[in-house]
């Protein structure tokens, strides 16, 4: 099993993101390893990017170590004193999302500290109401040796073009933040290609980056985006079975004539996803092969009565290249984010 990196394809993403807000600095979201991607990797080939968002410190420290020279803002923030402690030193950016990260700053005493302030305009996940803003600022103005670089919000559902709720969103958030002073940052990549209102001083690209859809009824290419990784296998023997045969964990499927199986040599153990349905998409010698059978930890079965040439040995694409891995996610019943990140330790990165 191989996982291939296309930079050039990950650089045409991110210069898709300035053309489409050019008004907007970029924080390139390279949390989760770059969405498996590999976050050095990613970071170093972005060097034109204004700052990296992680989720968590520990990946900020990865930054670091790599002498990744821009910004690096933390989305979760810190947890605890000493995390705080440590990101001051390392002169993180922070988000601040609850009143316990509040407490923590005031008792601590440091100087310069950076933070984006975190607001919940509608997701309820993370971040204060917005009713709060003045009484947060009025707070953090009180306190020596903070510095609020922004405010900052997360849609819930802009991966649907057509639900209303992203524009309340924007107009509420725009709404309470109005004349605050700071930057303002609202959209991941839905949000990027659906809602230009939405771009305001920084947009925060994630998933669109790596060339998958944010829309769940959108593949890549029909957002000139480029898909950056290609995972791939090979055939390790291809076998005969007869009509009436049930084959692999569950006997779930049933030949229906005589009919030569291809096996290929990667399964839920490597990221290919445990659930991607009968008919799910691999590619061999750029023609469609459909998945049967149930996916097993280092293997997967296909139906090669359209293919009968395939060969020991030969590459199958798994996603990548022309095929979009927002397809297989789909006959998964995910989304490509989750198989992006998802491919394991097992795999071979080229
Ligand atoms: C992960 C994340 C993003 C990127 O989202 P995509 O949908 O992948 O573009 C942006 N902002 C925040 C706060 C995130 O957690």
């Amino acid at each position: 099993m191989q996982v291939s990196i296309d930079l050039d394809a990950l650089r045409y993403n991110f210069q898709k993101v300035r053309r489409v807000a050019p008004n907007s600095k970029i924080m390139a979201v390279v949390k989760a390893n770059g969405y498996g991607h590999g976050m050095i990797k990613v970071a170093q080939a972005l060097s034109e990017a204004d700052a990296f968002a992680v989720s968590t410190l520990s990946e900020a420290l990865v930054l670091k170590q790599a002498h990744i020279s821009q910004p690096v803002v933390i989305l979760e923030g810190f947890l605890d004193s000493e995390e705080l402690n440590t990101t001051v030193e390392q002169q993180f950016i922070s988000t601040v999302h609850s009143a316990y990260q509040l407490d923590l700053i005031e008792k601590s005493g440091l100087s310069g500290i950076k933070i984006w302030i975190k607001l919940d305009s509608g997701m309820h996940r993370l971040g204060f109401p917005l009713t709060e803003v003045q009484a947060i600022k009025g707070r953090l103005e009180q306190i020596d040796g903070v510095e609020i670089i922004g405010w900052m919000s997360q849609f819930s559902d802009a991966d649907d073009l057509s639900n209303p709720k992203t524009q309340r969103q924007i107009d509420d958030f725009l709404q309470a933040t109005n004349g605050l002073g700071g930057q303002r940052s609202l959209a991941n990549s839905g949000g990027i290609l659906g809602w230009p209102e939405a771009h305001q001083d920084w947009v925060r690209p994630g998933i669109m980056l790596y060339g998958a859809s944010p829309f769940a009824n959108r593949v890549a290419s029909q957002l000139d985006l480029r898909a950056v990784m290609q995972f791939s296998a090979r055939i390790m023997t291809v076998n005969h079975f007869h009509k009436g045969d049930r084959i692999g964990y569950g006997s779930s499927w049933t030949c229906p004539e005589d009919m030569p199986v291809g096996l290929v040599s990667a399964g839920y153990g490597d990221g290919y996803p445990r659930h991607a349905s009968i008919g799910t998409p691999v590619l061999i010698n750029h023609r469609v092969v459909p998945v049967i059978g149930r996916i097993s930890m280092d293997m997967i079965m296909i139906d090669l009565r359209g293919q009968p040439d395939v060969t020991v040995g030969d590459r199958v694409i798994l996603w990548g290249g022309n095929l979009p891995v927002d397809k297989v996610a789909d006959s998964a019943t995910t989304i490509p984010n989750e198989l992006l990140c998802g491919v394991t330790q097992r795999v071979d990165r080229g």
